[in-house]
């Protein structure tokens, strides 16, 4: 039995695997995705039923086409107005990051599709080293950033920029799943971008596959070919075997993910590199996403701007624009941008400066404002948001003191609340730790259990504002873990009674009616809140809208004293009535 792929029946049809699968959505086969296989009966029933489909579709299907749009300046206007539309403009070339552990081959496979798919083959198809380059295959442009690891991918991230569309994430088959390529799942999983595995190494004699798959399968990520979701090619970036496939597979998830791009757009790209070079000045290489970057544009990249003065695409040929999906090489910026800096244009000198004043005010008070938590307290304390997990970074001594760990952990319950483990590891807590934690905001914690902080990570998270909290003790642990759970939930109060009114008489005022009262127990405050009670049934409960003494406001009337009190809301007072006043404690859980 052969097994087709949906995005190959798609091309046999002659439309996208998006609009394939939509189809097949709306015909009642839901839940296909592009990478899906199909056997050979349910690949006739998607032939029959989409032929079928097609030969009833009436004269709307014409409608879905555009009209063929013959002056380019009257269109532009109109597709220019809409700039808050996600889906505008023309499909673009995806970003692809590649992470994995060392030695598993990330760096040769960009060599390998740097040798045999670069896109701009001018210069002798050699890269001028530049952080990214582009590949081609049948047509379409792949833009692979040339820095592989997880270090620049959150990097970036952890700067608020998301350069990255698709991950490939390299795992060689004679090794399988390692250390790094747990905290590259985490990184991928975190950044919510779509991830392809590239098991590499298959010429490898002691290949392993059906390990790997498992390794996978072990970390959630079930293999397709074992029913999940998770696409999976098997390659030898050595040998140069299955390269195509990959690229393949990547451009169908671009397809699938519909980027799309206009190059009129506000300029959006992303610096993945920079540095000084000798006679050029600060050179920094910028990935597109959005809008175009052009010679003379006013720059801005952070707390740096600059005219640009020259730019660059990866063989080192001067280009007089840089497009949506391409990485440029910028020269003309004053100082050297940040890597992750978010590459913006503006007008003028004016408002370049201006803009880069803003971004320098925001950063120098961000420390203060940001200060490093020293405790759960007080981390907690500075969070009003009530929210529904508590997301944790966890490193431990020992598989056993991890064990442990997880085991108290999984012992707490608190409900509607959950504990988050982003990544649990042995080992003393890294910058790789802090920068994932500092991806996924404020809120989550590195907590190390048994183990010491590299300083860097210490130094990063004081930068980044992270928390980083080391405990010697379990239970210690534990018990904050628990105190961290319960502070999301949304407080519980209880009543406390603190007083009890008699209703003695009543009084007509404009708008209402006013009790005459006499405190028989405890006191009555004026912000309390107050419980109408007629023979012993509740008839309402508020709050008191003005509390009189004589013909005084007062704040509080102690217990064997008159007053004249009105309740918010509640005119149906009677002689006779208790009223009993009380106010909320919120509830230690
Ligand atoms: P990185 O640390 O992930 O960038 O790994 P490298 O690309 O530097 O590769 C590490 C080693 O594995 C090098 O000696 C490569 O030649 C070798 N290697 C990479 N891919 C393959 C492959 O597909 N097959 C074999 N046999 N060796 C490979």
């Amino acid at each position: 039995m052969t097994k087709k792929r949906i995005y190959e029946i798609a091309r046999e049809l002659g439309v996208t695997s998006k609009e394939l699968i939509g189809r097949l959505d709306e015909m009642g086969m839901p839940g296909l995705k592009a990478a899906n296989s199909v056997d050979d009966e349910e690949y006739a029933l998607i032939v029959h039923l989409y032929e079928d489909e097609a030969a009833t579709a009436e004269a709307p299907a014409v409608e879905a086409e555009v009209p063929a749009v013959k002056d380019a300046e009257e269109a532009t206007p109109a597709k220019a107005k809409s700039p808050a539309e996600p889906r505008h403009g023309e499909p673009r070339a995806p970003i692809v990051s590649v992470l994995g552990h060392i030695d598993h081959g990330k760096t040769t496979l960009l060599d390998a599709i740097r040798k045999s798919h670069l896109a701009s083959k001018e210069a002798g198809g050699i890269t001028q080293g530049i952080a990214a380059y582009q590949a081609e295959l049948g047509g379409h442009r792949i833009t692979f950033i040339d820095t592989p690891g997880h270090k620049a991918f959150t990097g970036m991230r952890a700067r608020g920029a998301q350069v990255t569309d698709i991950a490939i994430l390299v795992v060689a088959a004679d090794d399988g799943v390692m250390a790094q390529t747990v905290e590259a799942i985490d990184h991928i999983q975190a950044a919510g971008v779509p991830m392809i595995v590239a098991i590499n190494k298959v010429d490898k004699a002691n290949a392993d596959i059906s390990k790997v798959m498992n390794d996978l399968a072990q970390k959630g990520l079930m293999p397709e070919a074992w029913g999940g979701e998770t696409i999976t090619v098997e390659i030898s970036a050595l040998q140069d075997q299955n390269i195509e496939e990959l690229l393949e597979m990547i451009l169908l998830v671009a397809e699938m993910e519909d980027l799309r791009a206009d190059a009129k757009a506000p300029l959006k790209a992303i610096v993945i590199e920079s540095h000084v070079a000798s006679g050029r000045g600060p050179v920094a290489t910028a990935v597109v996403r959005d809008g175009s970057l052009h010679e003379k544009d006013w720059a801005v990249a952070g707390t740096t701007f600059g005219r640009v003065k020259a730019l660059f695409d990866e063989t080192g040929a001067r280009i007089p624009e840089g497009k949506p999906g391409q990485a440029v090489e910028i020269l003309g910026f004053d100082d050297v941008p940040d890597v992750g800096a978010e590459v913006s244009v503006v007008k003028n000198r004016n408002a370049a400066q201006k803009a880069v004043q803003r971004t320098a005010d925001v950063t120098t008070v961000k420390p203060q404002v940001e200060r490093k938590p020293r405790s759960f307290e007080e981390l907690f304390s500075q969070q009003e948001d009530e929210g529904t997990s508590v997301k944790l970074v966890l490193k431990a001594s020992s598989t056993g003191a991890l064990e442990a760990a997880r085991r108290e952990f999984s012992a707490l319950q608190v409900e509607g609340v959950e504990l988050d483990i982003l990544r649990a590891g042995v080992g003393e807590i890294s910058e790789s730790d802090v920068l994932l934690a500092s991806t996924v905001g404020e809120e989550c914690l590195v907590v190390g259990f048994g183990v010491k902080s590299n300083p860097k990570a210490l130094k990063l998270a004081e930068r980044d504002g992270v928390s980083v909290i080391s405990y010697e003790i379990i239970y210690d642990l534990v018990d904050d873990i628990e105190r961290a759970l319960k502070r999301r939930l949304a407080p519980e109060f209880a009543e406390v009674r603190i007083g009890l009114v008699e209703v003695r008489d009543l009084f007509s005022v404009p708008g209402g009616t006013v009790a005459g009262c006499y405190v028989a127990d405890g006191k009555v405050s004026r912000r309390a809140h107050i419980r109408v009670m007629r023979n012993e049934q509740e008839v309402f409960t508020g709050r008191i809208l003005s509390l009189r003494r004589f013909e005084d406001d007062v704040r509080e009337v102690a217990s064997g004293r008159e007053c004249g009190l009105r309740i918010d809301g509640f005119d149906a007072v009677e002689i006779g009535d208790q009223l009993v006043i009380f106010e909320l404690e919120e509830v230690e859980r």
